[in-house]
């Protein structure tokens, strides 16, 4: 579903992404650790395009990524992202937030889009929201919003950057729940976290960064028993 070949990334002087290279088959789960700094960010924002790459490569289902215009838009549809900042627009209910993208990329009708998005939005719990602004909303149901949001352009993957860290302690079990049932129903996802227990609950795969690079791979009960390099000792000693 997802490839990537020699993958190097700089900003100015600093190696970001280094030799990556990483094949995610459809239907897994990875989960993205690593130190502050590692570039778990900057992988799932190149495999979106909303970054560049300076070589290598990146297709998803064996295409490259369009570098601009209209294929870029059906990317994006294709390949979802959360971010730890829910990103909804404040100026639109909740229906709107996940009908607009419908409605403009996929050409949905809109009687088709408020149906589905009614369907989704009770999926993560916030049904009854759908009339109101983001900013009547908990941090925790704007990232359900922001999910379904996602889920209504029916993508191929989905990628979650630190999708509970902006949130109160009390609302993060309220989003890891629907990213488990997501996990379970076989959606393709890469998901950079802090939460160890969705790793260990959710994940099929573990990938380790430090340094730009891709140090660890493996599955999570091999990563959190048996830790091979010292920089992933060394992270799980901090965070455990
Ligand atoms: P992580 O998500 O693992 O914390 P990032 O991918 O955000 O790491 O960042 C990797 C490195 O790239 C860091 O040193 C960060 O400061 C740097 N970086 C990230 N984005 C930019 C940018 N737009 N311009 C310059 N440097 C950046
Ligand atoms: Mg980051």
């Amino acid at each position: 579903m997802i490839s990537m070949r020699n993958v190097q990334k700089h900003y100015g002087e600093l190696h970001v992404l280094r030799d990556i290279d990483l094949e995610i088959p459809r239907g897994q789960v990875v989960v993205v650790l690593g130190p502050s700094g590692s570039g778990k960010s900057t992988l799932c924002r190149t495999i979106n395009r909303l970054e560049p790459i300076d070589s290598g490569e990146i297709r998803i289902e064996g295409t490259l990524l369009p570098d601009e215009g209209r294929d870029l838009a059906s990317l994006r549809a294709d390949v979802g992202m959360v971010f730890q900042s829910f990103n909804l627009f404040a100026h639109k209910t909740i229906l709107e937030n996940v009908t607009l993208g419908p409605i403009r990329v996929r050409k949905t009708a809109k009687a088709d889009a408020e149906k589905r998005a009614g369907e989704l939005l009770d999926r993560v719990g916030v049904g009854t929201q759908r009339d109101k602004y983001p900013a009547q909303l908990s941090g925790g149901q704007q990232q359900r919003v922001a999910i379904a949001r996602s889920l209504a352009m029916s993508p191929k993957v989905l990628l979650f950057d630190e999708p509970t860290s902006a949130l109160d302690p009390e609302m993060v079990s309220e989003v890891l729940d629907v990213m488990v049932s997501l996990a379970k129903e076989g959606m393709t996802m890469v998901v950079v976290t802090h939460e160890m227990g969705f790793a260990r609950k959710a994940a099929d795969r573990v990938i380790f960064m430090a340094d730009g690079q891709i140090v660890e791979d493996t599955d999570p009960e091999s990563f959190f028993t048996a830790p091979k390099s010292d920089r992933a000792k060394d992270f799980l000693s901090k965070i455990l």
